[in-house]
Order: structure tokens, then C-alpha cells, then sequence
């Protein structure tokens, strides 16, 4: 996010943890006519901040879905967002009619974006009324609950996606593509940060683990291993991992700040930081002849980065979320490859827990088996 942004973010969040995220605090976005939606139908589940800021407006920038329906818990908002993005009657659900979205042909996807510990729920209740599925990051607050999401999928046979926006975002696109073709030589140690101060607001969920099902590894972190992994090419072998803590009181029941190292089978190591306390979004890869790195790696962009050569990485910015979306109804309706599949956010939540236990254990190290 650039500073401007992140003052609204912060701005928005102020709201959002109050209950409800204010529409008229959005920036104005037209719904489109029903005449001028194009492609899949999608079925926002939760309105807060992100819906709110990054998704419902996202969807009336793509091409292949459009943004047909909603879910939520809050009847003020029903109003609201059916006025502001032209909602039929007949799409808008709360979290106990959700399950008769199965005789609404006008929905294909159902997007998930609750507290991570309603994921699995919601997910499972998707795929159950045959619905393809995104489920947002994290994909769950446990392996079990990754493994039954993708089970419920492969079930009803619907596809499934991982809210992980940067696998269609150019910049991020850049640093896969070097570490495929090995264009500065082989990796042999990478470095990415992710984590922003979310001190101030001691009510959120975020805070809280029965909802997050963790602190900044579940919330920052797990793009932190992502850049880890897609930054070098290869799934780690191992973790070794170490928690801090500056202020115990405030963040009592999850982690306030983690980093871990990695074991690539190609002999690279790898470090990861996340906090909650402080704000961090870079990714550096050291290679064995020369190296590349994003320095806004993780934020909604536009990202930036650079290499050894004295280049720029630098592409336009479209918003990621709507080039993510398109992304994943290409390949519902094209057979596009699923650039997120539930696989990945499966192998992150393996990892996220190899963490904790390695930081249970007093760091020791924790082999992975990731395939
Ligand atoms: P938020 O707090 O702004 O919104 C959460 C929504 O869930 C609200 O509409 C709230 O009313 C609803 N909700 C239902 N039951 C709730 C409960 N028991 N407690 C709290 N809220 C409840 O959160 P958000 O920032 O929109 O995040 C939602 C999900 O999206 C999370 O999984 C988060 O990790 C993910 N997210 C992903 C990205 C990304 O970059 N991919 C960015 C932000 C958030």
C-alpha cells in the first residue's frame, strides 16, 4: 500500500472493527447496468474492510466476473451495497439463508472474506451448494480445516482458489520468472519481510486467536512465506523459527512478531520476518550472479523493485485483486491454470504450523515434507 492508501486503510479499519465498514467513506464506484455484466457471477461473503475497499470495487474493473451478490451478518449493509452495486433482491443473503444460494444460477463463485476462522465453514457450505470457491488468506486456521476444504471441492466438484492477489500482479509475475529461468543464476538466499503496526485496536479479531488462529504469521506472514517460496522457486525443507514480543499486554493471545530461516533442497537458505508491531514489505533474492528484489512487495501497489543489473522493475498498475479474479474464472470457464490453487494455501498452513512448533520447541528445527 502507498502512505496514502495506508492512512485510509488504517482509516477504514478504525470503522470496520467497530462493526460495520461505512460505505460512504468508500471511494464512489458506479454499479454497472445489468446489461454491461459481463462473465461469472460472484457472492461477496463478509463486507468489511477488504470487500469494501479492494473487492467490490476490483469487480467492477474486470472483464471475465462481476460482482452479482452478497452475504452478510450486518442487515444495514444489505441497503446499502444493493443500492450501490445494482444487487437483485434475490442475491443478497445472510449467514442463514447462505446455503439456498444453491438454486441461484445468477452466482458461480462465492469469495470468502471472513475472520480466518469461519473459512472452513463457509467453504465447505460453498462447495456444497456447487459453487466454485475462493477462499481468502489465510486459507484456514489449521491443515485439517485447508485438507477438508479441498476434499468439500474435489466433492462437489468445484474449483478452488486462495485469496494469494500477487500471482497475477506483473511485478510479482517478474520475480517468478527469474527464479524459473534462473536469470541471475541460482538463488542462494532470499529475505522477505511483511508485517504492519496494528497496535491501537485491541478488540480486533485479528488479536484474537479462536478467530485468527494466529497473530502476525497468519495474517502478514504467510505472504512472507509465499515470497519466500515463489522469490527462489522451490518449497523449504526445513524451518527453524523464534517469536518477540515488546509488548506482552497488548498482544496477549497471538504473536505480535515472528521470523523463521528455511532449508531449500537446492542448499539456499532462506529468513522470513512478520510483525504486528512493525511495518515491513520486501522481498531479496541473492543469486550467484547478481540478485533482484521488491522493496514494496506485498501492499495493494503499485509495487517497485530493481535488480544487479541497474534496471527498474516496474510495470502499470492495474488493481491485483481484479486481475486475480479474472485470473481464476479464466480458468473456470477456459481451463486457464489455476495460478492459487487450495493446494497452496494448504502447504502454507503446513507451514505455519511447522512454525509454531518449532517456536514451542525453543526453535529446534522442523523438517518439511511439502512435495
Ligand atoms: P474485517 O474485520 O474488515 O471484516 C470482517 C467481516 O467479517 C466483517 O464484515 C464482519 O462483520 C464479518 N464477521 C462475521 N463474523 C464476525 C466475527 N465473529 N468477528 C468479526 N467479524 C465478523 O476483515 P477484513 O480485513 O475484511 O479481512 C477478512 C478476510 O480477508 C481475512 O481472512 C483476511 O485475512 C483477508 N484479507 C486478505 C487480504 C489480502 O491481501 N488478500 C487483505 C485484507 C484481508
Amino acid at each position: 500500500m502507498t502512505t496514502v492508501s495506508r492512512r485510509t486503510f488504517n482509516k477504514t479499519l478504525t470503522k470496520a472493527i467497530g462493526g460495520v465498514a461505512l460505505m460512504s467513506t468508500m471511494p464512489m464506484a458506479c454499479a454497472l447496468p445489468d446489461t454491461q455484466k459481463k462473465g461469472l457471477g460472484v457472492a461477496l461473503v463478509g463486507l468489511g474492510t477488504y470487500s469494501t475497499y479492494e473487492l467490490a470495487p476490483s469487480l467492477l474493473e474486470t472483464t471475465h466476473c462481476h460482482l452479482a451478490g452478497i452475504v452478510t451478518g450486518t442487515p444495514e449493509k444489505e441497503k446499502i451495497w444493493k443500492e450501490k452495486y445494482n444487487i437483485p433482491e434475490d442475491n443478497i443473503y445472510n449467514y442463514d439463508t447462505f446455503d439456498s444460494i444453491v438454486t441461484n444460477d445468477a452466482i458461480d463463485i462465492v469469495y470468502v472474506v471472513l475472520p480466518n476462522a469461519m473459512h472452513a465453514d463457509f467453504c465447505i457450505r460453498a462447495a456444497k451448494a456447487g459453487k466454485h470457491v475462493i477462499c481468502e488468506k489465510p486459507m484456514a486456521v489449521s491443515v485439517t480445516e485447508c485438507e477438508a476444504i479441498i476434499a468439500a471441492c474435489k466433492k462437489a466438484n468445484v474449483k478452488l482458489s486462495v485469496g494469494y492477489r500477487l500471482h497475477s500482479e506483473p511485478h510479482t509475475q517478474e520475480i517468478q520468472r527469474f527464479a524459473r529461468e534462473k536469470t541471475f543464476g541460482k538463488v542462494t538466499y532470499i529475505a522477505t519481510e511483511a508485517g504492519y503496526p496494528s497496535n491501537g485496536f485491541p478488540n480486533q479479531w485479528r488479536l484474537n486467536k479462536a478467530l485468527s488462529g494466529g497473530g502476525a504469521l497468519m495474517n502478514m506472514g504467510v505472504y512472507a512465506i509465499q515470497g519466500a517460496i515463489y522469490g527462489i522457486g522451490e518449497n523449504p525443507i526445513s524451518v527453524r523459527a523464534q517469536e518477540f514480543s515488546t509488548n506482552p499486554a497488548y498482544y496477549k493471545d497471538t504473536d505480535e512478531t515472528i521470523t523463521a530461516q528455511f532449508e531449500f533442497p537446492s542448499g539456499a537458505v532462506g529468513s522470513i520476518f512478520t510483525s504486528h508491531n512493525a511495518k515491513a514489505d520486501r522481498l531479496y533474492a541473492s543469486c550467484e550472479k547478481g540478485w533482484y528484489e521488491l522493496d514494496i512487495a506485498y501492499t495493494y501497489g503499485p509495487l517497485h523493485g530493481r535488480t544487479s543489473r541497474g534496471d527498474e522493475i516496474t510495470f502499470p498498475h492495474k488493481r491485483q485483486q481484479a486481475l486475480q479474479m479474472d485470473d481464476f474464472a479464466l480458468h473456470i470457464t477456459q481451463g486457464a491454470p489455476n495460478k492459487v490453487p487450495g493446494s497452496m494455501g494448504l502447504r502454507d498452513l503446513k507451514i505455519v504450523e511447522a512454525i509454531y512448533k518449532s517456536i514451542k520447541e525453543g526453535g529446534t528445527k522442523i523438517p518439511l515434507n511439502l512435495g
